[in-house]
């Protein structure tokens, strides 16, 4: 299990195969617009929620449905590939960059939504397991403010 906090992870070709081989062993088939959505969901840094990379895909592949985004994010949470943002932003919101555990912080005015740099979760996760006896698989860690930008406003 990662628990990192590296910085944003370009993604390289080679994540772009891995996944498209992961959905190709599960029968999937690889449309040129499945392969625009598996980019946008693995290169934003952004969060995007489904409808906009509905929007970003349907500019390239006007026949693109939003049907087609939801099932390709519904594969790639079926693979691991994807990160849902907990249900407290929303809900909607997903990282395909940095599909492992970690923290979020979310401006509850325009909704961006970043990945703040901690040091602590790891030990936050050490700790948690010592004092529980429990194997830590997972956790959600989501921090609300308000942003820089809107506080200008
Ligand atoms: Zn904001
Ligand atoms: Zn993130």
């Amino acid at each position: 299990m990662i628990f990192s906090n590296g910085s944003p992870v370009k993604t390289t070709p080679d994540r772009l195969n891995t996944v498209i081989a992961k959905l190709r062993e599960r029968g999937c088939r690889i449309t040129p617009q499945r392969v625009a959505i598996l980019k946008i969901f693995l290169n934003s840094q952004a969060h995007p929620s489904v409808e906009q990379v509905y929007e970003q895909v349907k500019g390239n592949f006007p026949t693109t449905s939003l049907a087609t985004v939801y099932k390709t994010v519904h594969l790639l949470t079926e693979i691991g590939e994807i990160l849902q943002i907990g249900s407290a932003a929303g809900g909607n919101r997903y990282d395909g960059n940095k599909p492992y555990p970690h923290p979020h912080l979310i401006c509850t005015t325009c909704k961006t939504i970043i990945d703040p740099k901690l040091r602590l979760v790891e030990q936050f996760t050490t700790e948690v397991a010592k004092t529980s006896g429990y194997r830590i698989v997972s956790h959600q860690l989501d921090f609300f403010g308000i942003c820089p930008e809107c506080q200008k406003k």
